[in-house]
């Protein structure tokens, strides 16, 4: 059975599972190393507080890319204090994103789609390819109904890219879901989901949308939505 058949196989097995029964089951070390990697957006703290209550032992990373929110950075500080967890923070190398800004301006991502995708590779891709050194498979927060770019994403799926198995617990949620929990839970978020913010990333790539858009329609606004990706997701 190769990894593709193998991640099908744990896909049919865990189908119809519960966001923590799927927890449980990878951070049981069924499917070998697992991390979580964090983007401390609504879906991702609902995890946190799932793989917290549930007291296993996990890695826990995030990104800094540097452009980050005010906002977050607070979050991260909270959500750090709030669970006691040693939250792996992963920065750009400095030298790759100081040549980029050199070459190309240090908001090059409004230039065209290449910038912006170059930006997104040094301060997003290359951080999280170190951080998957070792790992056998990474859990996310993502949700089938968050984009049209999402819409056949498994429970748990092959990652050829990074070459590791893909966990989405939270596949099958709606938003409203992930707002119930939160509030139930107490589970601390961005303060930018009150200003009409749904999706939040970078600063300048992420603006609030109105009452019925799309839930990523604030991500790389200027883009068409087929290309609003950063490339942490990509698919076969
Ligand atoms: Fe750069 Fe924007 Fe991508 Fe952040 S989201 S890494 S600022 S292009």
């Amino acid at each position: 059975m190769n990894q593709k058949e193998k991640a099908a196989a744990i896909n049919r097995q865990l189908s119809g599972k519960t966001a923590e029964e799927v927890l449980h089951w990878f951070l049981s070390g069924n499917a070998g190393e697992t991390a979580f990697s964090t983007s401390l957006g609504a879906e991702d703290q609902v995890i946190t507080h799932m793989i917290s209550e549930s007291r296993l032992p996990v890695r826990i990373f995030t990104l800094d890319t540097g452009r980050l929110f005010p906002e977050t950075y607070d979050l991260i500080d909270l959500t750090s204090k709030k669970y006691g967890i040693n939250l792996e923070i992963m920065f750009p190398d400095a030298t790759e994103v100081e040549d980029m800004v050199r070459s190309k301006g240090i908001n090059l991502f409004y230039e065209s789609v290449e910038n912006r995708k170059l930006c997104c590779q040094l301060r997003k891709i290359h951080p999280l390819k170190r951080a998957f050194a070792g790992l056998d498979a990474w859990i996310c927060g993502l949700r089938r109904e968050q984009s049209v770019t999402r819409k056949d994403l498994q429970l748990v799926e092959w990652d050829e890219g990074n070459g590791l198995i893909k966990v989405n617990p939270l596949i099958d949620w709606t938003e409203k879901m992930v707002w119930d929990y939160i509030r139930n839970h107490h589970v601390p978020y961005n303060k930018l989901h009150d200003q009409g913010f749904p999706s939040i990333g970078c600063q300048p790539c992420t603006r609030a949308v109105m009452q019925g858009e799309d839930v990523r329609a604030g991500r790389w606004w200027w883009e068409n939505p087929e290309s609003r990706e950063c490339g942490l997701h990509k698919r076969d």
